[in-house]
């Protein structure tokens, strides 16, 4: 069984408010996107594509893949102005696994746990998605922001990365949505379900997963890696 992996940072990170990328912001001495390269380099994943913005690539290859040694890396390709742009060129990139793992390059904390229990569920049933129960009442609001619909708690759950998945699946969804032009999917499951009306497995995260997106994340970030 081969799985590898695709690590996305080419994203710009608008929400951060900073000049430069998060993925490439400091965080306890290291940038941000050390630490989920590091997981998947002692993980049982074979390989990791990593994907970056356009004209980063040699930049990621020199200073991130060289200086801190990981070998798994195949290839550090561009990504595209969307997320799921990305993930295509990443899917294309890879060397035909059994099974992929896509995973935001913006989520530090990701585990082994974590990474085995996707993959485990994508050879089972086809996909294997991290994620968590709600903690807060989720409420659907219109275009006025009246609330329209509250769904149970205990049936919320909000997805994570890794998203594992057979790779002959989702490249197939991938490759409809990209030539269909189907916009508005924001999580790699949703393609699957759109496009290939396919149901997907969701399994245990964890709530240390967080994706650093905005200041406080950062802060949030620094308290965990204090802890660990
Ligand atoms: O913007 P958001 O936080 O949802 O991005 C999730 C992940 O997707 C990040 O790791 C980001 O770098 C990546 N991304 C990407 N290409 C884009 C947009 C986002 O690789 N065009």
């Amino acid at each position: 069984m081969k799985a590898a992996a695709i690590v996305l940072a080419a994203g710009r990170g608008s929400r951060m408010n900073s000049g430069i990328q998060k993925q490439f912001m400091e965080l306890g001495g290291c940038p941000l996107i050390y630490y989920a390269l590091q997981v998947f380099e002692h993980s049982s994943v074979d390989e990791v594509i990593l994907v970056t913005g356009k004209n980063e690539t040699d930049w990621c290859r020199r200073e991130i893949v060289d200086k801190y040694g990981f070998c798994k890396v195949r290839s550090v390709v561009p990504g595209g102005s969307e997320r799921y742009l990305s993930v295509y060129e990443g899917l294309r990139a890879a060397q035909e696994p059994d099974i992929v793992l896509i995973h935001d390059g913006a989520r530090p904390f990701v585990t082994d746990e974590i990474i085995n229990r996707t993959i485990r569920s994508a050879l089972e049933s086809g996909s294997g998605i991290a994620a968590v129960p709600a903690k807060d009442t989720v409420r659907i609001v219109d275009e006025t922001g009246t609330a329209v619909l509250t769904p149970p708690r205990d049936r919320v759950w909000m997805m994570q990365t890794p998203q594992a998945f057979r790779y002959p699946l989702i490249y197939r969804a991938y490759q409809e949505l990209v030539s269909r032009n189907i916009q508005n999917v924001t999580d790699d499951a949703m393609v699957l379900e759109t496009v290939l009306n396919q149901e997907v497995k969701i399994v245990e995260g964890s709530y240390s997963n967080i994706k650093v997106t905005t200041p406080e994340d950062m802060e949030t970030a620094r308290a965990f890696l204090k802890r660990v």
